[in-house]
């Protein structure tokens, strides 16, 4: 089958086709948990809660039961729910407990103690956003959901070269901590690319969780175990710290986009908001005729990243303790403001908007979409490779190291205070179309999400590019100074030249964000596509075909008895 495809090169990866259920994430095994759950009689909530505990599993430098991660999910009936279930800042806390490196765009502090080690550690929301969930909206038990991500830790499952390379960039921190050197040094060295590794202290830690629900980690056994190895250490979070921890269901973000309705992850999360503020800035702009990787679509995509990025550090954190002015970022009046600043000729650096009073990418996302309609977008994160790098012992429970996303100078918006929710870039986003569900889409990446799953929007829309097309083509990233271009680019030399020339600083980079996944489904025929990029392991597992016509009073069974 020969496809025309907008960026005018075959795409690395597949997508998958399929009519009754579609799943992607970024492993393999992952997706095939969530479809297991499907043909199992189960909805995509349950497909999703399944995946999202498989990667815990396969993908666990990125995702943990001990981590942080919000849901986008549009029901059947039409209903539209987040579930935010980011992390917090443990209570013992202060806005001064770090020494901040000057001149850091990434938080980095003195020693690391943000990122590596006890004191990185932040309370987390995961088990309970995941078990939620389920019980809000799935329809199968949470020990049948569980079944395969205990199989796989249990059993083992290959080791990829990413997942490898992942254990040898964090191989000095991981033997620092002896319970996660066990698991993913075997024998003193990295467990090697195509070994088995099995996780059966987690397969343990996953049992119990199945048969006494999330409260074995908020207010049981095993949160006894994270405060006891807590306190031998030095960490912060306490029994207290997890029993206090909320959950919350948030209006989601919502935006147009050229007559596309864009439904996205509010605040705690930055993600949503920037994702409709740049499409508003975009659309007064004819990108479609401006074409895919051109140095104007490229300029254009870089000014207003940035003009994101200057009103994100000046007034995003958590919603409960700093007013974020949302409706004031996402209006079309703000964008036409901003949209009038930008110089097609050259580039510049932006200051916040006033309002009126008032890495890497080490995080995984799934998408999960059901025959009755239902559409899940989850990202889930432990923030860095394998968070804080810290395993508790005997339970296989790796945990986050979320404080690293708060700002570690005082006195900011987003600087560190006890329960303050942390900030996030994370956008588990899903467009509709005359209020249909048209895409689920999402990504690690870091700071470069909302920018890479923007990017992949306006590939669909305005480029016309398959899902698969949009996942897998070459990203670029601005917050400023620096304009990264990935590898992949066409006249990738010419481009960068064109853009030092209207004043951009270049760097070239191998990625930008990390693996995107998505579903699109067709208008027309209700097919559903898949589509998971290079970028990371990830896989779109879909199925067809399904129960026989019985029609009629009669049921004939056609075979000769
Ligand atoms: N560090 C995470 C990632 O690499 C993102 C965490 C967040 O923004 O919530 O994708």
């Amino acid at each position: 089958m020969s496809e025309k495809l907008a960026t005018g090169r075959p795409t690395i990866k597949r997508e998958a086709i399929a009519s009754l259920g579609m799943v992607t994430s970024n492993h393999p095994l992952a997706s095939l948990a969530g479809l297991e759950m499907l043909m199992r009689g189960g909805n995509a909530i349950d497909a999703a809660v399944a995946t999202v505990f498989a990667l815990s599993v396969v993908e666990p430098m990125m995702v943990s039961i001990f981590g942080a991660g919000f849901f986008t999910i549009r029901l059947a009936d039409g209903r539209l729910v987040t579930i935010d279930d980011y992390a917090v800042v443990p209570l013992a806390a202060r806005e001064d407990m770090y020494v901040p490196i000057p001149g850091s765009l990434d938080n980095e502090v003195e020693g690391g103690l943000n990122d590596t080690g006890y004191l990185a550690v932040a309370t987390p929301g995961s088990l309970l956003g995941w078990t939620t969930a389920l019980e809000r909206y799935g329809r199968l038990p949470l020990a049948v959901v569980l079944e395969p991500a205990v199989r796989y830790a249990r059993q083992g499952f290959r080791v990829s070269p990413y997942l490898h390379g992942f254990i040898r960039l964090c191989e000095d921190e991981l033997r620092r901590f002896p319970a996660s050197a066990e698991v993913f040094l075997p024998g003193g060295v990295p467990a090697p690319v195509g070994s088995i590794l099995r996780r059966p202290d987690y397969a343990a830690t996953l049992e119990r969780i199945a048969t006494e629900g999330a409260s074995y980690l908020y207010d049981g056994p095993l949160g006894q175990a994270v405060a006891r190895d807590m306190a031998l250490n030095g960490g912060l979070v306490t029994l207290d710290d997890l029993a206090r921890y909320r959950l919350y269901e948030r209006e989601p973000v919502r935006g147009t986009y050229r007559g596309y309705e864009i439904v996205s992850m509010g605040p705690a999360s930055s993600g949503g908001v920037h994702i409709v503020q740049m499409l508003n800035i975009l659309e007064g702009f004819d990108l479609a005729a401006m074409g895919f990787s051109t140095p104007d679509t490229v300029h254009l995509i870089a000014e207003t990243m940035k003009i994101a990025f200057a009103d994100r550090a000046r007034y995003l954190a958590d919603p409960e303790r700093v007013q974020v002015p949302v409706e004031w970022l996402t209006s079309k009046d703000y964008a036409a403001e901003r949209r009038a600043q930008i110089d097609l000729r050259r580039a510049q650096q932006y200051a916040a908007g006033i309002a009126p009073d008032g890495e890497g990418a080490c995080t995984t996302h799934c998408c999960a979409v059901d025959a009755e309609g239902n559409v899940v977008s989850a990202t889930q994160t432990l923030n860095g490779a394998f968070g804080s790098k810290v395993t508790v012992p005997r339970t296989g429970m790796l945990l986050n190291n979320c404080m690293k996303l708060m700002d570690p100078a005082p006195g900011r918006t987003n600087s560190i205070a006890p329960g303050k929710r942390i900030l996030s870039s994370m956008s588990p986003t899903i467009v509709l179309k005359a209020g249909k569900p048209l895409l689920a889409i999402g990504t690690p990446g870091g700071v470069r999400i909302f920018g890479a799953v923007l990017q992949a929007i306006v590939n669909v829309i305005d480029f016309g590019m398959s899902v698969q097309e949009a996942v897998e083509a070459p990203r670029l990233f601005d917050r400023g100074p620096v304009l990264e271009l990935e590898h992949g680019f066409d006249r990738l030399p010419e481009l960068a030249a064109e853009m030092e020339r209207r004043g951009h600083t270049v760097q070239i980079v191998p990625k930008v964000a990390g693996g995107m996944n998505g579903i699109l489904i067709d208008q027309e025929t209700g097919l559903l596509r898949g589509g998971a990029c290079w970028r990371a392991d990830g896989a779109a597992a879909g199925y067809s075909g399904g129960d026989a016509v019985v029609t009629g009073e009669e049921f004939s069974p056609g075979i000769p008895t």
